[in-house]
């Protein structure tokens, strides 16, 4: 059943119309046998380019959709509820665009912007290590300064789109302070020294490609910097706050997808004589399944309509996150109880759903991760509440 949505104009009204017609037709009916073949989807993302959805909260003139954020994320959410591994390479694809169209010089915008949000460029982003995922400030991967180039060494763990995109933003040291020590390189994937291991075997979301990229002596432009050199972490850490957003649209498009398998099952499966959603023990579970989908959208729709109001909402994208995707593991787990035995199986698509949900509590920052940014930002609340006091005068 398509979630019922309060769309602030006909303009989202149609794209939201458009993301259920392209996802009927081209996403649900291969994502099972996709999903279970490993096999990554590649021409979804030209088809989604093609249609405008891929770029649409970047600005018009450079073949982005002008779109607030309230509604890609709501965009986000209809893709995931048929596929999510789309969804989620969406996301990642938009947060690997996001350093070029906050930071990049209006040059660097308008040569490699409208290709990529067009679909004919996939992107990845590369800021996690084999050991820094949760403190990426200890990240290793150099790149020295060689004249009007950048050499880069190092390695990259758990790349989306690792080994299948066009395109890396990539997050390297380029002095030793902590922080400030890191900048942020646009890589084109056919660079000399750029090597993908062989994907990931996951646990889910395996229409997804996963995978450590090796950095060997890469040569790049000085052009290919993104921002200023030692301002890398800021960029990275502003792009997962909106990209927290997105995972938590995902997060809540795969979990309507298991409530609406779960309603429909429970409204045909007898037992004693009635339909099973009629007994209160099973209409009470669905319930509260309901309660967590419309609550995980109504926080990420809250998070993301302070963002279009330009307001500070860094906090806000850390509950939207571990509220959507905790609500998420717990309504996916909750299907495969509702279809019971055949839920357990994969003749029904909840238990991949189960599988999918795990995984959006550990990528863009693990829950424990959201945790400390919002009990960090519950520990400075007084300063928050003024700057935004100021901001609103
Ligand atoms: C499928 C998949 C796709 C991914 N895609 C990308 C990508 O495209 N680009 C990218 O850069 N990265 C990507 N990642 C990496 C992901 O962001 C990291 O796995 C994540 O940030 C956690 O890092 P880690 O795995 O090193 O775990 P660790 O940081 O080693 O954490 C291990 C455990 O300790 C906990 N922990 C750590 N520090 C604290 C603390 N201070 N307080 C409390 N608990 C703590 C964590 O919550 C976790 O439970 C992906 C990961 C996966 C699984």
């Amino acid at each position: 059943m398509p979630a019922d949505r309060l769309l602030p104009t006909q303009d989202a009204v149609d794209l939201i119309a458009l993301t259920r017609q392209i996802g009927d037709a081209e996403l649900a009916p291969r994502a099972a046998a996709d999903e279970a073949d490993g096999r990554f989807p590649r021409d979804v993302f030209t088809t989604l380019g093609k249609s405008g959805l891929l770029g649409l909260p970047y600005p018009e003139e450079h073949g982005g959709g002008g779109q607030p954020y309230e509604v890609y994320l709501q965009v986000l959410e209809e893709l995931a509820a048929r596929w999510a591994s789309v969804a989620v390479g969406v996301s990642v694809h938009g947060l690997s665009c996001f350093g070029l169209a906050e930071f990049g010089t209006e040059e660097q915008r308008s040569a490699w912007l409208p290709e990529m949000l067009g679909g004919g460029l996939l992107g990845a982003y590369c800021l996690s290590e084999p050991h820094a995922g949760s403190d990426p400030a200890a990240m290793t991967t150099q790149a020295t300064r060689d004249g009007d180039h950048y050499v880069l060494r190092g390695t990259k763990a758990w790349t989306t789109h690792g080994g299948c995109a066009d395109f890396y933003k990539v997050l390297a040291r380029t002095s030793e302070h902590r922080s400030r020590g890191i900048s942020c390189f646009l890589v084109p994937a056919d660079a000399d020294g750029l090597v993908a291991d062989p994907p990931e075997r996951k646990m889910g979301l395996t229409g997804s490609v996963t995978a450590t990229m090796r950095f060997e002596d890469v040569r790049i432009p000085t052009a290919r910097r993104l921002g200023t050199e030692g301002q890398g972490l800021s960029i990275a850490l502003a792009g997962l706050d909106a990209g927290r957003l997105g995972i938590a649209a995902v997060a809540t498009g795969l979990a309507q997808a298991a409530l609406d398998d779960a309603v429909a099952y429970a409204r045909e499966r007898e037992t004693f004589g009635s339909c099973i959603i009629d007994h209160q023990g099973l209409g009470f579970l669905l319930a509260d399944m309901a309660a967590a989908v419309d609550s995980a959208r109504a926080t990420y729709l809250a998070a993301a309509r302070r963002k279009d109001a330009g307001l500070p909402y860094g906090p806000q994208a850390s509950i939207a996150k571990l509220v959507a995707t905790d609500n998420a593991m717990d309504v996916t787990t909750q299907a495969v109880q509702v279809l019971g035995g055949y839920g357990y199986t994969r003749d029904f698509p909840v238990e991949r759903y189960m599988r999918e949900a795990k995984v959006m509590q550990i990528f863009e920052g693990t829950n424990q991760i959201q945790r400390v940014v919002i009990s960090r930002a519950l520990a400075r609340a007084d300063k928050a509440t003024t700057d935004v006091v100021r901001e609103i005068r």
